[in-house]
């Protein structure tokens, strides 16, 4: 995903108050596009922000979620991973690398049984295997 706007607009349109923070945590999203967890954004975002803590992290990513800036990926039980890219994709992880990789689909070529008359209104679809770059 590309991310031309200024990100503390962004924010603003999409009614958010852009603090120092939530602008970093943002910016950490677009510029990494690797689904981080809450941890990996700790890491990394701690050497420059040193009063910041997970906590203050996982509730900038909850306010996103709300105001449908950020989506959550839950590939596996016990690891949230968040993607500031919100359109319509569906997620790979490679079992060798843990790699997530981003991938198009389009809902109409799925074709799902035993939903007649169903209305369908997200589709989250995760795959598991090994990448291209993990096979020999
Ligand atoms: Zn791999
Ligand atoms: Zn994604």
């Amino acid at each position: 995903m590309k991310f031309e706007s200024n990100i503390g607009d962004y924010l603003k349109e999409n009614e958010i108050k852009p603090s120092f923070q939530r602008i970093k945590v943002f910016e950490y999203l677009v510029d990494k596009m690797n689904h981080p967890t809450v941890d990996m954004i700790y890491k990394e975002l701690v050497n420059d922000i040193p009063t910041l803590s997970k906590t203050t992290i996982y509730n900038t990513l909850k306010l996103f979620v709300e105001h449908k800036i950020v989506s959550v990926v839950n590939i596996e039980d016990n690891e949230t991973r968040y993607d500031a890219d919100v359109s319509n994709h569906g997620h790979f992880k490679c079992s060798k690398c843990g790699k997530l990789y981003d991938f198009n689909y389009e809902n109409s070529n799925l074709s799902i049984k035993n939903l007649q008359n169903f209305k369908i209104e997200k589709t989250h679809l995760y795959l598991n295997g090994i990448c291209v770059n993990c096979m020999d």
